[in-house]
């Protein structure tokens, strides 16, 4: 697989993804995302939406607020809880996570349910060193809140501290009452949304991995309570064969189950999905079965009930819930890792080629005058029509197999050439990404093609 170096590279020469503020000496871990990168950051959503909600007969989207009432955090657990075990090297005062220090010295070790002071005691007992300056010099342990404060309004006060979300959830669970009213849905039925989250990450890093602003794509599957383990298998099979079907690599997939003592207090059940890295297997999708810990909490916190009434069997409860939750941005990661080729063409040369998915490719497809004087103005011409239907891209510059490497190197599904037969044949050159082949297909019929390409 390719190296991180090079795939940061890579995102940057071709246009997926720039440093953030690069030209102020850049934002530590802030990334933008290019012409390409939006196009394919766009496309893994539309690809989620379309088969976690479009095309389910029990989920609903919603679009809820970045900015919440701070009480929606009290009552969740996060102003309390949200935090991970900050610790600082004495010597060279490098900031880490205690628990990712101790995963590094023992990947067998999960100290997810430690204590802090558990976590310290194995940071001495096995003389747990920096990794940047080599001693053993711990300072005790602390939790660090990582909610982004921020101030709503003119007066910087307690009073109008408010919290950008750390993940989009709570928005559902709060408006989880109005959703059901309107829409009717009888449990099970879930809750789609895409969205922005921001977490003062203590160790942000490997490029677009971790970084403190991202974007959730979460699911809450409202169930009945007991029913919530079969939907919490089910769940987890739908998220690895969307993947895989997405093309991802089996082999680089794996499932790994929390044990019984690693759950978080409200969970049952939870699972993580993990990508094969450069750095090795981690965690691209987290699904948990979390019983009715969030309804219950706003529940108890607002004092308004939120339970559901059955309309077939007249009983009242809280459904439990089960939330496969992902970060769009591991997931460009993951798809760009997974797609990056070098191929040794027969000539010897070294063909560069994103192999994308055609539905999350940039550009389906790419329109090439054979001759730029002779075949600009028909070439344009069908940019024009085929834009209307698809992501298309125009290249009139250089030769014609420069610009079939060019297109390959961003994942360019198909090339249309207009040539010098395209007047009177009305036909044009198709070239396929992955294959090179070549055919002839006449340009009434070029609409209905490229479709039947991309849906493969
Ligand atoms: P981690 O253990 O990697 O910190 P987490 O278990 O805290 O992640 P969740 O709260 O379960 O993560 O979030 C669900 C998903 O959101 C993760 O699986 C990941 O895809 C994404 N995600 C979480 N934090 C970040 C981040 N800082 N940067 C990018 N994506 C993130």
């Amino acid at each position: 697989m390719i190296t991180l170096d090079k795939i940061v590279q890579f995102a940057k020469t071709t246009g997926f993804i720039f440093q953030g503020s690069e030209l102020y000496g850049g934002l530590a871990n802030t990334w933008d995302y290019g012409p390409l990168g939006s196009l394919l950051k766009r496309n893994i959503k539309d690809a989620w939406i379309q088969k976690f909600q479009r095309e389910t007969p029990f989920n609903v989207l919603v679009d809820t607020s970045i900015l919440l009432n701070t009480e929606v955090w009290k009552a969740s657990g996060h102003l309390a809880g949200f935090s991970d075990p900050l610790t600082e090297c004495r010597n060279c005062q490098r900031r880490y996570r205690a628990d990712q220090l101790i995963e590094a010295h023992d990947p067998n070790i999960d100290p997810s349910g430690w204590s802090t002071d558990q976590m310290y005691q194995y940071l001495i007992d096995h003389k747990v060193t920096c990794a940047h300056c080599g001693k053993a010099e711990f300072l005790p342990i602390r939790q660090f809140n990582m909610m982004f404060e921020t101030y709503q309004g003119v007066i910087k006060e307690q009073a109008s501290q408010i919290y950008l979300r750390p993940e989009t959830a709570q928005g559902i669970f709060l408006q989880f009452k109005n959703i059901q009213r309107t829409t009717r849905k009888k449990v099970p039925f879930g809750v789609c949304q895409v969205g922005k989250a921001f977490r003062n990450e203590i160790t942000p890093g490997n490029f677009i991995f971790r970084t403190r602003e991202f974007e959730q794509m979460e699911l809450e599957f409202f169930v009945k309570p007991g029913t919530e383990l079969e939907w919490f298998s089910y769940w987890k099979q739908f998220c690895m064969d969307w993947l895989i079907n997405l093309g991802l690599k089996p082999e680089q997939l794996e499932f790994d189950d929390h044990k019984p003592e690693a759950l978080s207090h409200y969970s049952n059940a939870t699972t993580d999905i993990r990508f094969k890295f450069p750095w090795g297997f981690d965690e691209l999708w987290g699904i948990a079965s979390r019983t009715d810990y969030d309804l219950k909490a706003h529940q108890t916190h607002s004092q308004e009930n939120l339970e559901y009434l059955d309309p077939d069997t007249n009983e009242r409860y809280l459904p439990y819930v089960v939330e496969p939750s992902v970060g769009v941005e591991r997931l460009v990661l993951a798809f760009l890792l997974n797609a990056y080729d070098e191929e040794t063409l027969e000539n010897e040369d070294i063909r560069q080629v994103l192999r994308l998915h055609p539905k999350l490719a940039p550009y389906k497809v790419a329109v090439l005058p054979l001759v730029k004087k002779h075949h600009q103005e028909q070439a344009l011409a069908l940019f024009e029509t085929l834009s209307l239907n698809f992501d298309a891209t125009y290249d009139e510059s250089q030769s014609i197999g420069k610009r079939y490497r060019r297109q390959d190197a961003i994942g360019t599904y198909l090339c249309v050439t207009v040539d010098h037969d395209t007047e009177e044949t009305q036909s044009v050159t198709v070239r396929h990404r992955d294959t090179m082949e070549q055919e002839r297909v006449l340009i009434k019929d070029l609409p209905a093609y490229i479709k039947k390409q991309i849906h493969y």
